[in-house]
């Protein structure tokens, strides 16, 4: 039996993360991964400037190391394309830096691998892979962790369950249940050829009158290559029976815009599929022995769809707050204040997301937004300034904004 003080389970953004904040801060910690890396994970590929900012905090020099990996793309900005088929350009910042871009997009086999041996580098972190933790047994103040048939088993007094969408340990001890208002299920393909891929990586947006309230996604990434997606909202799915693969197809193959992009277009491998648990809701993210980071406590934004930033924002956090308890007693009182540091980051914009997912109930006031924008340079340079500026973003839910936008003069 392995003995550590602490286990984070998962080698994710959220667990390498957590296992890096502790690490810097002199603390030693195990950390384990039913996967062997390099592996897979379902998802869009962005990385957001979160996970820019994250990694900076991590080591001055991660952004740039990462920024030089061959199969990472600087991603400057985002289209969104509305119903009416409007095309509304919003860069991430208001000059273009190419030195220091403020998002990236790369396959997560690579980014996550990238990552992972970051923390492997690290003396004070020691990593098992190809475990897959089933078992949690509590006794007194430790837990008892291990695999399906009790072959390889760990005593611990913390856990850091940061094992994903699907977490085992969220469902049966830290009591998340899954609830399709607050879950999205999501689709993605790799294809190449894609035509008219944005050269300074702005990523799209659809809001196809046909798909809504779903979005279809393009994505570019590094030697031509695009990651090509749909999203929808799990109540959604399941009330209106959707064959979310066929709609994607269906898009794909007849949509009058995007049939001549992917004209000549392959798919490259398969179309998979993946849940991506919302933070729509706020819950405990803690309990006595334990937290929960990134998807493992269901803190996917809402509108975006981005994870990456926020389980990694989660595992600093962790970090922080493990390494000021005192006399490593790891009880519920004092793990709380973990649960208060990440939604004083968080909720703000989680909680504003959810009110900007009504958006896309409203394709008339969504393309409203989108016609006036490309319009008028000042509402263009605001929307621009809310991803960086969440007062700004604030706006949206403002109902002046909107008659502003209506009586603004071009
Ligand atoms: C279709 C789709 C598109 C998305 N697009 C984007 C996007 O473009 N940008 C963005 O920011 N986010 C996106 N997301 C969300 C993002 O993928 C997640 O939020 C992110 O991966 C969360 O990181 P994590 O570290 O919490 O979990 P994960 O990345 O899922 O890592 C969990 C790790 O735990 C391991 N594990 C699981 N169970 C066990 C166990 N029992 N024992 C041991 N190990 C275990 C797994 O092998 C895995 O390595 C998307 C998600 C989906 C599904």
């Amino acid at each position: 039996m392995i003995v550590s003080e602490i286990t984070v389970i998962g080698a994710g953004p959220g667990g390498c993360t957590t296992a890096l904040s502790l690490a810097m801060k002199g603390i030693r910690v195990l950390m384990v991964d039913q996967a062997s890396f390099p592996r897979d994970k379902v998802c869009g590929d962005a990385l957001s400037g979160k996970v820019v900012l994250t990694l900076k905090r991590l080591n001055e020099d991660f952004p740039k190391e990462l920024s030089i990996e061959p199969s990472v793309i600087p991603s400057h900005g985002v289209s969104f394309v509305a119903p009416n088929g409007k095309v509304l350009n919003v860069p991430f910042r208001r000059e273009l830096d190419p030195e220091n871009p403020p998002g990236f997009i790369a396959k997560r086999i690579d980014f996550d691998n990238w990552l992972f041996n970051k923390a492997a580098a690290h003396p004070l972190i020691n990593i098992e892979t190809g475990v897959r933790i089933e078992n949690f047994v509590k006794e007194n103040d430790e837990w008892i962790l291990s695999d399906k048939e009790n072959n390889f088993s760990i005593r611990t007094k913390l856990v850091v369950a940061a094992d994903g969408a699907h977490s085992r340990f969220a469902k049966e001890v830290g009591g998340v249940v899954m609830e399709e208002e607050h879950y999205c299920a999501g689709l993605r393909g790799y294809y190449s050829g894609v035509k008219d891929l944005d050269e300074n990586g702005f990523i799209e947006l659809h809001f196809t009158k046909e798909f809504l309230p779903g979005y279809f996604w393009i994505f570019p990434l590094a030697n031509g290559l695009a990651n090509v997606g749909v999203g929808m909202r799990s109540d959604i799915v399941s009330k209106k029976k959707i064959n979310l693969r066929k709609e994607m197809i269906n898009l794909i193959e007849n949509h009058p815009v995007l049939k001549k992009r992917f004209k000549d277009a392959t798919l490259i491998d398969s179309i998979k599929g993946y849940g991506l648990p919302l933070g729509s809701k706020k819950r405990p993210l803690s309990g006595d022995g334990f937290l929960l980071v990134g998807d493992a406590g269901a803190l996917i934004d809402p509108f975006t769809g981005e994870g990456i930033g926020n389980a990694m924002i989660c595992g600093l956090k962790a970090g922080e707050i493990i390494s000021g308890i005192k006399n490593n007693i790891y009880n519920k009182e004092a793990l709380m204040a973990y649960d208060e540091s990440v939604y004083k980051r968080l909720w703000p914009e989680l909680n504003l997301s959810k009110k900007m997912q009504e958006l896309v109930k409203y394709p008339w006031l969504f393309n409203l937004v989108v016609n006036r924008a490309n319009n008028s340079k000042t509402l263009r340079e605001t929307i621009s300034c809310m991803f960086e500026d969440l007062d700004l973003r604030g706006r949206l839910k403002d109902p002046m904004f909107y008659l502003k936008v209506l009586f603004e003069r071009k």
